[in-house]
């Protein structure tokens, strides 16, 4: 006799709750997608993706985007452990060649603080960018303390910790196709106190 198993579109053991399922991120990337094609027509894009979390929303992006676009990335570590920021570090800065008097569609997967996309900016900037504009899969308005907005954003969400589509918590769950919150008991083993 087989053992019953999970169906395949059950969420992770470790989620409490999806946020925004496979199909509701379609739909929101196409949308956004849309916005992008219409702010560029015309012009050469570079995208610069923010690593790790955007790597899954960029490729999923630029293939919704019928313009002429090259693709450089910029790494940002700033979650060591845990939910709370570290020192913020950017490696792999794309060089001035690559960056100077481009159009550029910066992405990043969630735009918190706004400190990673404002230091990003900047040195973009320093590196005789054109035009700069910010693009995010999920905004966290409420956590803001840079003066910052994304100029495209595909979704708003609360004052929680959400993980997937490129999120992680202590590096994992960056592969589930959907965005979701983590149980408690799951972020208070990892030694961190989950949010109220
Ligand atoms: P900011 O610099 O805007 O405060 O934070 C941006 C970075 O913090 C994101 O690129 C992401 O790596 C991380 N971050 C902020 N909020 C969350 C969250 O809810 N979940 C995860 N997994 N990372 C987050
Ligand atoms: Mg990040």
């Amino acid at each position: 006799m087989s053992t019953p198993s999970r169906p395949v579109t059950a969420p992770h053991v470790d989620v409490e709750r999806v946020l925004y399922s496979a199909e509701e991120i379609r739909t929101g990337i196409e949308r956004v997608a849309r916005e992008i094609t219409l702010a560029f027509e015309g012009h050469e894009l570079t995208v610069v993706g923010v690593l790790k979390g955007s790597c899954v929303f960029v490729a999923d992006l630029i293939r919704l985007l019928p313009l002429s676009i090259r693709l450089a990335f910029v790494w940002a570590e700033s979650y060591r452990e845990g939910t709370t920021p570290g020192e913020l570090e950017l490696l792999g800065v794309p060089p001035e060649s690559e960056i100077r008097q481009q159009h550029v569609l910066l992405v990043d997967d969630i735009l918190d603080s706004g400190r990673t996309l404002a230091a990003v900016r900047e040195v973009l900037e320093r590196r005789g960018a054109g035009v700069v504009r910010t693009c995010v899969f999920l905004d966290k308005p409420v956590r803001r303390t840079a003066a910052l907005e994304a100029d495209f954003r595909c979704f708003e969400v609360g004052d929680e910790f959400v993980v997937g589509y490129g999120l992680d918590f202590a590096g994992r769950y960056r592969n589930l196709p959907y965005v979701g919150s983590l149980r408690p008991a799951v972020l208070r083993a990892a030694g961190v106190e989950a949010p109220a």
